[in-house]
């Protein structure tokens, strides 16, 4: 193959552009038209939450979330430190501070096995990160949540359409959070949204993403004038990029398929592979249904997987590492602390290596793939 293999292309589908016409045509283009109330709906329907909010990222669902969950100065949030810098940001810029636990090696999850003995007197909130769309063991971190009085914000930015025991992720805990990012399953160039898993939260989280004012109230007619109630800031996007979103939602089974597809293949092409113990293939804990999102893999050490990620591209397959551990970064070093000893962290981040994986990636694409990375390995 000549052409080059992406990482990632971004999902588009044609009727993208009917819908952005429209909003066009309508004048109205700014937050909370009629696309965001589809999109908003759609996630509702398909989740169960309560409440489902788009926002311009998934940076801001969390920083949303920190607000309603009164994270304040010297506050600790327990999360991985495997993870994207925004799961660490949002609480940072509330003045608390994140404290790493160590993941488990098999999902690359914060491993619930580790939390309680994380749990201090100011410790506020658990971050669970769900990575590569496969849950984290909910049960057992709800259960502590609930015997210390903690509040839960699920980081399910690649979580959309995955579950646990039955629940969509994003909606086990008071909050979570997805993303719509070009890099994500489903995109609106930059985008994301909060669900809300409970009522009582809901009026407040739509005065703080509007400005701090009761404006939605007002837009659905429940009071007659809107005015400045609370703190806040504009965490909506304008309809334009709901409109791009809305356009994937409405076919997302068939992306869904489409990727399980390229994911199943990828993993019968390799096994064997990891039958002859050269290599390492993403577990998929019982009781957990995945989306898809990564298809990785694991080298036996960082050389090997330098070599690996440049044999590839030497035949035009774009692979990727992942997440430098935020406990390693000069930030994280700055404003967080790890908790306990880092077994895993580290060391299977160095071996991890994401292999192209996009909506209309082809089957023979990723024999292709494979085959170079047989080859590889002989
Ligand atoms: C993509 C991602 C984010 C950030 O999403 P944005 O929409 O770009 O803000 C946060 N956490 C995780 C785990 C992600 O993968």
């Amino acid at each position: 193959m000549n052409k080059m293999i992406n990482f990632n292309v971004p999902p588009y589908v044609e009727k993208s552009m009917q819908y952005i016409r429209e909003c066009i045509d309508m004048q109205k283009i700014c937050g909370d038209g009629a696309y965001t109330k589809k999109c908003n709906e759609w996630i509702e329907e398909r989740t169960g939450t309560a409440k489902c909010l788009l926002t311009t990222s998934c940076t801001h669902a969390t920083e949303l979330a920190a607000l309603l969950a009164d994270i304040g100065p010297g506050d600790e949030v327990i999360m991985p430190a495997y993870t994207f810098v925004s799961t660490a940001d949002a609480f940072v810029l509330r003045g608390a501070v994140p404290v790493f636990v160590d993941i488990r090696p098999d999902t690359m999850n914060l491993d619930e096995k580790l939390i309680e003995d994380a749990v201090t007197e100011k410790t506020k909130a658990i971050v669970p990160v769900h990575y590569a769309g496969v849950a984290c063991e909910m049960d057992t971190i709800m259960d502590i949540a609930d015997r210390h009085g903690l509040v839960v914000i699920e980081d399910a930015a690649q979580g959309i359409m995955s579950s646990y025991k039955g629940k969509a992720l994003g909606t086990i805990g008071d909050y979570g959070c997805y993303s719509f990012h070009e890099t994500k399953n489903y995109s609106m160039g930059e985008g994301g949204a909060l669900l809300i898993r409970d009522q009582k939260n809901v009026e407040n989280a739509e005065i703080i993403r509007e400005k701090g004012t009761n404006r939605s109230k007002f837009f659905r007619g429940q009071i007659d004038k809107y005015t400045w109630v609370n703190f806040g800031s504009s965490y909506l996007p304008s309809d334009l990029n709901a409109a791009y979103l809305y356009a994937q939602l409405e076919i997302a089974d068939e992306i869904n398929q489409d990727r399980l597809a390229l994911w199943n293949r990828y993993y019968e092409r390799l096994k064997p592979l990891e039958d002859a113990g050269k290599l390492e293939l993403p577990v998929i804990p019982d009781g957990c249904v995945h989306n898809a999102h990564m298809f990785y893999v694991k080298t036996k050490d960082i050389q090997e997987r330098t070599a690996f990620i440049a044999y590839l591209k030497s035949h035009n397959i774009l692979s990727v590492f992942h997440y430098i551990p935020l406990h390693t970064a000069p930030a994280g070093k700055r404003f967080g602390r790890f908790h306990g000893e880092d077994r895993y962290t580290t060391r299977e981040s160095e071996r991890l290596a994401r292999l192209p994986m996009y909506y209309r990636l082809t089957q023979s694409e990723v024999d292709y793939i494979c085959d170079k990375i047989v080859e590889f390995y002989s």
